[in-house]
């Protein structure tokens, strides 16, 4: 088992839309990001970096390195900022206790990314980096993508957008026609790589869960 979290194929860095991600959580804000009103962020924010199998499976919880805040006290601004939780209720951890968004994401995923990763700061350092390097919100914006409540974007133009930036295909995640998540994929040498599609992914085509015009919803204000 513990020569599984060596042999992983490639790396998903996963985005959340926040108006999505927030919509089935609104009733429990404050505890989480969802209410934070005109300063909510139109922006896309992190989900987790995770080491995946060419044949769309993926390890989890590789080891029993628990998650210390301490460790990224450094980061802690760029993390509250750009990782936000949206999550209503404690998120389990690997040994089943509740934790944070940014423990479960470490513990599940970042443990088993060794040794290209190898430890919880250079998880979250090389996760930030990777989200401020491939600015999948400026991207859009700059291809008029911008967020809106009444207007819906062609599915095509906006995988386009992503690839003419950063030359491989995301993925993208849908939730009742919003997109909910935007994944890009690396090699494990983190140069750009094409996400899976139908053929090398088992549970779900690629972009499958998306129809062919999608939103980008703003946060309504309470
Ligand atoms: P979590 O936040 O618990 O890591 O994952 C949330 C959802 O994202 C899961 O229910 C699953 O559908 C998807 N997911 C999580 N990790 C992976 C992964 O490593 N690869 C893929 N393809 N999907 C994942
Ligand atoms: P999924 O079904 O893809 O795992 O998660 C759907 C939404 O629920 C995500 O936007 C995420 O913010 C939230 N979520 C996923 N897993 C957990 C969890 O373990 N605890 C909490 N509180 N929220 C979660």
């Amino acid at each position: 088992a513990e020569e599984k979290s060596t042999d992983f194929g490639y790396f998903v860095l996963s985005h959340l839309w926040p108006a999505t991600s927030c919509r089935q959580s609104r009733h429990c804000c404050p505890t989480n990001a969802c209410c934070r009103g005109s300063n909510a962020p139109t922006e896309f924010t992190i989900h987790g970096l995770w080491p995946n199998y060419n044949d769309g499976t993926w390890p989890a919880c590789c080891t029993k390195k628990s998650f210390d805040e301490k460790e990224v006290s450094t980061l802690l601004g760029a993390l509250e900022k750009y990782w936000p939780t949206y999550g209503c209720f404690p998120y389990i951890t690997c040994d089943g206790s509740n934790g944070s968004f940014w423990a479960h994401e470490w513990e599940k995923h970042g443990t088993c990314s060794s040794p290209v990763v190898w430890d919880e700061y250079n998880y979250f350092l090389t996760t930030l980096n990777l989200y401020f390097k491939y600015n999948v919100t400026r991207i859009l914006n700059e291809e008029g993508y911008v967020a809106s409540n009444t207007e819906k974007y062609p599915l095509g133009g906006i995988i386009s957008a992503i690839q003419n930036s950063f030359h491989a295909t995301p993925w993208l995640v849908c939730n009742h026609g919003a997109i909910d998540e935007l994944r890009l994929c690396f090699y494990k040498d983190f140069k750009p790589r094409d996400c899976p599609t139908e053929s090398t992914q088992n549970d779900r085509v690629s972009s499958g869960s998306c129809p062919d015009y999608v939103s980008l919803p703003l946060y309504v204000p309470l």
